[in-house]
């Protein structure tokens, strides 16, 4: 099984509009969004869910009050400062302890010293992720939950599981809209990837950019290549990103004009190449028959 990652160095590349469009002109394929902190493929791709699955990630403590026997054990021992003499009083004592969901970093330190049994650990619904239908096939996405800070463990699931349904469904092919820039996120979505496109514009930010993820991706020895959107707005900035991504072994497949038609497409929520058959739309089909080169 083939897997193609595209992501950028940071957001606003164009990156989702092509992925959109590798969506359309792509046969026999799953697709996974793992832009989980700001995933916006279903915009375009008006998913139907048929699945819903809860995100469990990290623990979080629990007092329960009525065997609370206030020791102060817990607070002594919590090196979070996330628990409290303010909880509810019981039968037995005044006021319990309470713990503080935002502060408690579910290290479980006070459920193991705690001499009442009094503290549960539970597990964090961090998120949700879907199974969906879309009109170019199915597509695993996700959301994470707002100021969670699991986006790579969210990654790693979103794309483990296009893996499996592409198994289940015969396809040889996933096609991953991956997170901006170089953190955890992107790690998780690009190792062992067959190929990595990165998504690139003319500005000297990009560039820089573009040099810090193709470090990434050698690190790890993932195979990549390089795609400049809007390249005709600085030309000159074009080519040297040409000359610098050969030199870095990524090559440019693709160049992609700067076209109205990309906005006026995601208004109508439709992959660009549906929405255009313009030089923008066969410029991403060329593109698309290089990366389908480069996966071999
Ligand atoms: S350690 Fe247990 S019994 Fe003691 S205050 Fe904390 S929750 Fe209550
Ligand atoms: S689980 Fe750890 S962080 Fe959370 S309240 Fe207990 S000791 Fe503090």
């Amino acid at each position: 099984m083939k897997e193609l990652v595209v992501i950028s160095g940071k957001g606003g590349t164009g990156k989702t509009s092509i992925v959109a469009s590798f969506a359309a002109l792509a046969r026999d394929k799953v697709l996974a969004d793992c832009d989980v902190d700001a995933a916006d493929l279903h915009l375009v791709l008006n998913p139907e869910v048929e699945r819903s699955e809860e995100f469990k990630a990290g623990k979080q403590a629990r007092v329960i009050p009525d065997k609370c026997a206030a020791c102060g054990r817990c607070l002594e021992l919590c090196a979070f400062e996330a628990v409290s003499f303010d909880g509810p009083g019981t039968e037995a004592v005044a006021k319990t302890c309470r713990i503080d969901p935002v502060a408690c970093e579910g290290c479980g330190v006070c459920a193991h010293f705690c001499p009442a049994a009094a503290i549960e650990l539970e597990e964090v619904v961090a998120g949700q992720w879907f199974v969906s239908r879309t009109r170019f096939g199915p597509l695993v996405h996700a959301r994470l939950g707002v100021a969670e800070e699991n986006s790579g463990k969210l990654v790693s699931l979103v794309r483990s599981q296009a893996r499996r349904l592409a198994a289940e469904k015969g396809l040889d092919l996933v096609v991953i809209d991956g997170p901006p820039g170089i953190g955890c996120p992107v790690i998780a979505s690009i190792t062992g990837a067959s190929l990595v496109l990165v998504v690139t514009e003319p500005t000297l930010s990009a560039l820089h950019d573009l040099e810090r993820v193709r470090q990434l991706t050698g690190h790890f020895g993932i195979p990549t290549a390089v795609c400049i959107n809007k390249y005709d707005l600085n030309e000159r900035l074009s080519r040297r990103i040409e000359r610098i991504a050969a030199g870095l072994d990524a090559r440019v497949i693709g160049k992609v004009r700067y076209d109205n038609a990309v906005t006026r497409a995601q208004l109508m929520r439709s992959s660009v190449v549906e929405y255009t058959g313009g030089l923008v739309s066969s410029q991403i089909g060329e593109l698309w028959r290089e990366v389908v080169c480069a996966l071999g």
